[in-house]
């Protein structure tokens, strides 16, 4: 108790130092890159770049059967995209490399046997029958299932004997089996648990490759790691992670245990399905799958910041922003649920917050016939009406096309006859053929003159040549439409809609 008294004083007391942080994102390349782990990448980064330390990448691959090819990539494209650069990694070197656990076997293999020497690990030869058996014989004596002990108190020599002729072995834990281990979590507070309860894990496998309870508590070490953000499925191991900590008689690392996030209704943690029922209606947990949805990285950062930091104030936040402002101190260890709604929000947002250049720039794969130049024209008209970048078309693919096909019933508004939009199409070729170029600014008078003078609303005159120039009742702002399109373009059109319902009166005449 006396120690944990004194990790806590001292835990708290590099907390307020505010020494530079060297952080690490640490994930597993078992899969793709998700909110869970960009969020903690993230609190890593606006940690290390707040305090002027450094923000590590770190795969931990040491379960080879779990790794999945091409995740790796996956996740350091993910990375790149959010912006979160990281100061040393596998692709970009550092000075505790390497940064792939598979390429630092023999780091593991030696702090292992450091334990074993230290009194605070053993080797064990159980096979897995032997371990199989006992399992099913405590399960069915309503034991804890953990191992036994059998080779716990072997004689070390005999054991180091054994390992030396090369009998298959692991190295294991020697969790003590008295008292209790407290072990401080920034969010949760000191979080003590009777020792019995630990049991003497696997640190290094038969294949000699170590767990991630080795791995990681190693690797944390050697790597100056100064505060371990990690996801909240790590805290029923986190007293076992203290426990080998100390028993090396290293300085602990603050921990962090992140919130857990719940599907969207609240009830339950996301699972693989709801995963797939999120994309059907366009969503995605994927940070890959939320990039080719069209979403913008800064609304997915402001989004993915929020669930579970308890921002006060404007929660409109660029990274910068975020770096300023995170505090460790407003994060929430409840669980948050997922609102998608929220990410339409954000993405919305900060594509309006985007510079002319930057937006236009970023529509271009989009858009792939309009270069950069037309691209700054089209922005200012739909910048307002995008949630995410793959809108646009949508919204401008009219400009795109040699011609639109309007509907008769749509071109002849509420409550209009066909003479009267006739007359709005031919008044309206009128003024703007004495323009030489179409400027909205220009045109807008004339046109708003042509709504008076036919007795009309403007929504009934406005809606006419909306339709007729673009082919659609909903479209950006018409002046400024009118003036990207072009004067010949919209001339046409207008002539052509004024043929069309002129084609139909013959028709519906004869
Ligand atoms: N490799 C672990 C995971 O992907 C990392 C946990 C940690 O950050 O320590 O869950």
């Amino acid at each position: 108790m006396a120690l944990s008294i004194h990790a806590l004083i001292l835990l708290l007391e590099r907390c307020l130092m505010n020494r530079p942080a060297r952080t690490r994102f640490a994930p597993s390349p078992t899969g793709r890159m998700h909110l869970g782990g960009a969020r903690t990448a993230l609190y890593d980064y606006l940690l290390a770049r707040q305090s002027g330390g450094q923000f590590i990448l770190r795969i931990e691959d040491t379960d080879t059967r779990r790794t999945v090819p091409g995740s790796e990539q996956e996740l350091i494209e993910g990375l790149r995209w959010l912006g979160l650069e990281y100061d040393e990694g596998p692709d970009v070197g550092g000075p505790y490399a390497p940064y792939r656990q598979s390429e630092r076997r023999e780091i593991y293999h030696h702090y292992a046997w450091e334990l074993v020497e230290k009194g605070a690990a053993y080797p064990c030869f159980c096979s897995p029958e032997r371990l199989e058996r006992v399992r099913k014989e405590r399960q069915a004596q309503k034991l804890n299932t953990g191992y036994d002990g059998f080779c716990r108190h072997l004689d070390p020599d005999e054991a180091r004997r054994r390992v030396r002729q090369g009998e298959p072995h692991v190295i294991r834990f020697k969790a003590p089996r008295e008292g209790t281990t407290t072990a401080v979590d920034l969010l949760r507070g000191p979080i003590t648990t009777p020792n019995f309860m630990i049991d003497d894990y696997i640190l290094l496998k038969s294949d000699g490759l170590p767990t991630y309870h080795l791995a990681a508590m190693v690797d944390d070490h050697l790597m100056g790691i100064t505060h371990v953000i990690r996801g909240s499925e790590w805290l029923s191991t986190f007293p076992l992670h203290v426990l080998i900590v100390r028993a090396f008689g290293w300085e602990e690392p603050l921990w962090v245990h992140l919130s857990v996030f719940l599907k969207p209704s609240g009830k339950g943690k996301m699972s693989k399905r709801d995963a797939s029922l999120a994309m059907d209606s366009g969503y995605s947990i994927y940070i890959g799958d939320l990039r080719a949805l069209g979403y913008v990285p800064e609304g997915v950062l402001n989004w993915i910041a929020l669930m579970g930091w308890g921002v006060e104030g404007d929660d409109v936040m660029t990274l910068e922003e975020m770096v300023r402002r995170f505090d460790l101190k407003h994060l929430n260890p409840a669980p948050a649920a997922i609102n998608f709604s929220k990410l339409d929000h954000f993405s919305g947002v900060h594509i309006r917050r985007l510079p002319t250049a930057e937006l236009a720039r970023r529509l271009q794969p989009y858009l792939p016939a309009a270069d950069l130049p037309l691209l700054e024209r089209i922005v200012p008209l739909i910048r307002e009406r995008l949630i995410t970048l793959d809108e646009a078309p949508q919204w401008v693919d009219f400009l795109f096309q040699d011609e639109v096909h309007p509907q008769p019933g749509e071109l002849v508004g509420k409550n209009m006859s066909v003479e009267q939009t006739k007359q709005v199409l031919r008044r309206a070729l009128e003024i703007l053929e004495s323009f030489p170029e179409l400027e909205a600014k220009a045109i807008e008078a004339p046109l708003r003159a042509l709504v008076e003078e036919l007795g009309l609303s403007a929504g009934q005159v406005f809606g006419v040549l909306r339709v007729a120039v673009t082919g659609k009742t909903v479209s950006p702002p018409l002046m400024e439409s009118m003036e990207v399109l072009g004067r010949e373009r919209t001339l046409n059109r207008l002539r052509k809609a004024l043929q069309l319902l002129e084609a139909q009166s013959v028709t519906e005449g004869a």
